[in-house]
């Protein structure tokens, strides 16, 4: 099977769908392809209480069934199928799925976002929403007044340190080793302010915690310091995990050009890759902010340069 569209967008956190929104409203045929992680980054968030226009707060699954639910009034088609080899070398592209279908596209927009790296130990699956979190700016305000603990030794870790430390009663930086990767002045800034302990050599082992009305609530975490393998409790109200994130680009490897973390370049305030009439956007493309109203700003900018590219080529 094979069909053609004028606007294929890989990928379904804020960003994919608001392209999805903008290419159909500006009637393209436009085609979302989900992805193994439909609605992305957000499906793993509980409230986002800072994307403007939910006053009161709204759950991130329902945030993007919404995002979904507006992008196919304006008839952009949705499937729940997985981008598995795209072939960008000529025109129309061509995208196959794990459906076992084939699509061509006149200009593809890539939305497959990052994922935060975790531990991956068994109890953080558990917990994972539920007081561990890899966003602290998402995520902090929960913790107003609380005790929290930020895991990493780079400047994402610090940052958030210090970035809690305004809201938490007590921030705790976990770093496996005794050296930083953080610049000088960012670990300096940690260690100086008064509302942050810095605990080196020492990892988390387990995450525990207990049921409650909303589900379970993260109470602690059980310690292991590397050097001497002692076993330490600290209850704990939540987590960050501030370790590092890996963009979603396995698929493009070879075909578009990204830094050497992954993230893929895109030209100057645009959302132009190496390739014309191939667009990025939202997390994929941006290792900086990472917010949900962030990734769907993009997501509109790619398909303004989409919709403007394909008039160029007299489509
Ligand atoms: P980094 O890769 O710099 O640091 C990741 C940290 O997490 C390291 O300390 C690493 O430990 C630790 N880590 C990784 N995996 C594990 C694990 N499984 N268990 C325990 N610890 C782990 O990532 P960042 O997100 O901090 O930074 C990414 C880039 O973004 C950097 O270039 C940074 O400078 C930049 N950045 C700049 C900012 C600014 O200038 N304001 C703010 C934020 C980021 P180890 O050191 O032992 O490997």
């Amino acid at each position: 099977m094979s069909s053609h569209y004028e606007i294929i967008i890989i990928g379904t956190g804020p960003a994919g769908l608001t392209a999805g929104i903008y290419s159909a409203r500006a009637n393209r045929k436009t085609l979302v392809l989900e992805g193994p992680e439909p609605g992305g980054q957000l499906m793993t968030t509980t409230e986002v209480e800072n994307y403007p226009g939910f006053a009161e707060g709204i759950q991130g699954p329902e945030m993007m069934e919404i995002f979904r639910k507006q992008a196919q009034r304006f008839n952009a088609e949705t499937k729940f199928e997985t981008a598995t080899e795209v072939d960008f070398s000529k025109r129309p592209f061509t995208i196959k799925t794990d459906a076992d279908a084939t699509y061509t596209a006149d200009a593809v927009i890539i939305a497959t976002g990052a994922r935060a790296k975790r531990l991956e130990i068994p109890s953080e699956q558990e917990y994972y929403g539920y007081g561990i979190s890899g966003c602290a700016t998402c995520d902090g305000f929960f913790y107003r007044g609380k005790n929290v603990i930020v895991v990493g030794g780079g400047d994402t870790a610090m940052e958030d340190a210090l970035y809690l430390a305004n809201l938490a009663n007590s921030v705790t930086i976990i770093h496996r080793r005794d050296e930083f990767r953080a610049s000088k002045i960012m670990l300096q800034r940690a260690q100086n302010h008064p509302k942050i302990k810095i605990i080196t050599n020492t990892v988390i082992e387990e995450f525990y915690g207990e049921k409650t009305a909303f589900g379970k609530s993260l109470k602690g975490v059980k310690l292991r310091n590397t050097k001497t393998n002692e076993i330490t409790d600290m209850p704990i109200d939540g987590v960050f995990l501030a370790i590092g994130h890996i963009p979603n680009t396995d698929l493009f490897k070879n075909s578009i050009e990204t830094d050497p973390v992954g993230y893929i370049i895109t030209q100057g305030k645009s959302t132009y890759t190496n390739i014309p009439g191939v667009f990025a956007c939202g997390d994929v493309q941006d290792p900086v902010y990472r917010q949900a109203v962030t990734a769907a700003g993009s997501g509109c900018a790619a398909s303004i340069d989409a919709d403007r590219w394909l008039s160029e080529h007299g489509k």
